[in-house]
């Protein structure tokens, strides 16, 4: 049991909650709607923050920015099996970028003419890269995936691994990429794609190999679809972070401290640490259950089915570390982040 009496807020107490998309892709690559129209659409759901991230393409998106409305900059970046096989059978780790400082828009590890996806290729004028390095060739291999993280990390981006069922990525791969900020535990175009890619299993897998990551949920979208169309790809997955306000270096290190909680829907509203007991409130849920680095769980639901809007969940020493889900009568969920226990005792 851990003893402490005081409240350890798991999210913090000060601030505002921000809708987020972290994973969106445009005209600018392969998207079909322009980021104007993205702005809107993701606006008028109660979107504040919509992170750009085409493929291979990072220009800034300044001109979006009002009070209520946050461009973050970014771009997603492919590493593909180059095996003489059909795509369809190739593997592949994607991986988003997004830049922590709104003035930093240098591409890392980039190579001038090859790996553009859809209108990429017509934006290689506007693209910033280190011209004294050369084109950076990139190989599936564990190596030259931590090596994109790496770099990624020291030129200043949060990097989230992507989509590992979509990717054909198995255990044997991810459990080789080390660094990563946070990977997704949901990705909505994967998701209503037909890929399942609710990754719970995959992020405590990546967890209890030693890496320490946050997880994320967003939608990936490309909107090729009509947005009145059942297989819409946006609105299906989103983070909320909370920051103290709606300006670029709040909310990028409220993403660097893993201030925010993944959700398909269902909303986290307080959680802390009490006692040896995480209390959580939250939007009416069918279950609540905490998930640890062993097998212990604690499952929370109603009787005879009720809903529930908060639960108390024990929380031990042996856990290492600590995540908690809920899940709504739809079957969508809304994830924290897994917290170590020694960073909080
Ligand atoms: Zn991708
Ligand atoms: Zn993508």
């Amino acid at each position: 049991m851990i003893t402490k009496n005081s409240k350890t807020y798991l999210l913090p107490q000060a601030g505002n909650f921000y809708k987020a998309n972290l994973h969106c892709h445009s005209t600018v690559s392969d998207g079909k709607l322009s980021p104007e129209e993205l702005k809107k659409i993701y606006k008028d759901e109660g979107y504040s923050v919509v992170a750009f991230t085409d493929h291979d393409v990072l220009v800034p998106h300044d001109d979006l920015r009002d009070e209520e409305f946050l461009p973050l900059h970014g771009y997603e970046l492919e590493i593909t099996e180059e095996k003489a096989l059909d795509f369809r059978f190739l593997k592949t780790a994607h991986m988003t970028l997004v830049a922590l400082d709104e003035n930093n828009l240098t591409q890392i590890c980039y190579h001038r003419e090859k790996y553009f996806i859809g209108n990429g290729a017509k934006y290689r004028g506007e693209i910033k890269f280190d011209k004294s390095l050369p084109d950076f060739e990139r190989k599936y291999t564990p190596e030259c995936v931590n090596e994109v993280v790496k770099t990624a990390h020291e030129k200043g981006f949060f990097i989230t691994y992507c989509h590992p069922c979509w990717s054909l990525e198995n255990y044997n791969d991810y459990m080789n990429y080390h660094g990563f900020d946070a990977m997704e535990i949901y990705n909505n175009a994967s998701g209503v794609g037909g890929f399942g890619e609710y990754n719970a299993k995959i992020y405590d897998d990546m967890l209890r190999g030693g890496e320490k990551l946050f997880c994320v949920a967003t939608d990936d979208n490309h909107n090729v679809h009509s947005i009145k169309h059942l297989m819409n790809d946006s609105f299906g997955g989103f983070v909320m972070i909370k920051a103290e306000a709606l300006e670029y270096g709040d909310i990028t290190s409220a993403l660097k401290r893993g201030d925010f909680y993944a959700s398909q829907g269902p909303q986290f509203f307080d959680l802390y640490l009490k006692d040896g007991f995480v209390y959580a409130s939250f939007s009416p849920c069918v279950t609540a259950y905490i998930s640890c680095a062993n097998r212990r769980t604690h499952v929370v639901c109603g009787e005879m089915g009720e809903l529930i809007t908060e639960a108390k969940l024990p929380v031990t020493e042996d856990d290492v570390y600590f995540r908690v889900t809920i899940t709504d009568k739809r079957g969508r969920h809304a994830n924290t982040r897994a917290y170590f226990i020694k960073d909080l005792i």
